[in-house]
């Protein structure tokens, strides 16, 4: 192959190799990390816009390396789901916040991220009522967030594994909703129980109007719809104010609290139940 005489693609193999090889060395290290559970969840809490209570937290993973430290979701999820690493990597995540949730005061839900590719898993309705069953954590207190991005694959077992989760009595959210394709033919073809507005939407209120509109309307369109609305991202006080007042139901942002480990999370919700 070096010989074809292509000599600018020759040019930037030794760039390729080496891109190549790091990957497979994640890939191997991820492998690895599944292998010795180095994960750990961390929680962040949502609160009822009307009553600033904490009503439920959403888990995100955390991968505590060895040398590299905690590294966040966005560097290893994109490798795992390309892998297929993501198959087991979600359910030990599935099956930790179950268990963690378990232990919560009744009135805190638990969020679970899923990805396409756990969808594309026949067994995926059948994986998440194995651990309820196992962690005794009731349907009713487990939220499953889903993009859009899942609805894309294969429509009509999506919307059958969909179908199942809810008759199981498990909460299904619409995730980043705004920030991918055709989110309102899906919004009719599956009846989510939760809209969550995306961040970037957040992130230029309330002084934009263009966002304030946008976001305006997706409250409206959502609640017309019989959807519960959280709003993600919220940093500051004023978009505290501007979310709620416009009827957003939840919160999530760095303004009520950043993602926590499990003891501070429960820390955190003790303190503001005292307050
Ligand atoms: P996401 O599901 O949209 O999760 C929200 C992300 O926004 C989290 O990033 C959270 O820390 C961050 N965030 C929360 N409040 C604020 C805020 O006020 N301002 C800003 N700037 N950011 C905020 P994180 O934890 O780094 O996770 C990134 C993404 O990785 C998640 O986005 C989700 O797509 C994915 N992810 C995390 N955990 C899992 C998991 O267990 N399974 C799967 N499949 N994906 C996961
Ligand atoms: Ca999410
Ligand atoms: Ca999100
Ligand atoms: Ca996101």
């Amino acid at each position: 192959a070096k010989t074809d005489g292509k000599g600018t693609f020759r040019r930037f193999e030794p760039a390729l190799d080496a891109r190549m090889q790091a990957r497979r060395g994640l890939e191997a290290d991820l492998r690895r990390a599944i292998v010795v559970q180095e994960f750990e969840l961390y929680y962040q809490p949502l609160v009822d816009a009307r009553t600033g209570r904490i009503n439920a937290a959403e888990a995100l993973v955390r991968w505590r390396h060895p040398d590299r430290g905690l590294v966040s979701p966005a560097e290893f999820i994109p490798l795992a789901e390309e892998t297929g690493l993501i198959g087991p990597l979600g359910q030990w995540v599935l099956r930790t916040a179950c268990v963690q949730a378990a232990q919560w005061p009744v009135h805190i839900r638990v969020a679970v991220n899923l990805s396409p590719a756990q969808f594309r898993d026949v067994r995926l309705a059948d994986t998440v009522k194995a651990a309820l069953a196992a962690s005794g954590l009731s349907a009713n207190r487990l939220e499953l967030e889903i993009t859009e991005g899942v609805l894309l694959a294969d429509e009509e077992r999506t919307l059958a594994t969909l179908t199942r989760l809810r008759a199981a009595g498990v909460g299904i959210s619409m995730d980043d909703f705004g920030t991918g394709y055709s989110s309102l033919s899906y919004l009719r073809r599956f009846p989510f129980d939760k809209i969550k507005v995306d961040q970037s939407f957040v992130r230029q209120l309330p002084s934009d109007p263009e966002s304030a509109a946008i976001v305006r309307a997706i409250i409206t369109m959502g609640t017309c719809l019989g959807m519960s609305i959280t709003v993600e991202g919220v940093e500051t006080a004023e978009q505290f104010a501007f979310t709620t007042g416009e009827g957003c139901d939840q919160v999530q942002g760095y303004h009520v609290s950043r993602p926590l480990p499990l003891g501070e999370f429960l820390s955190f919700v003790d303190a503001r139940e005292a307050a």
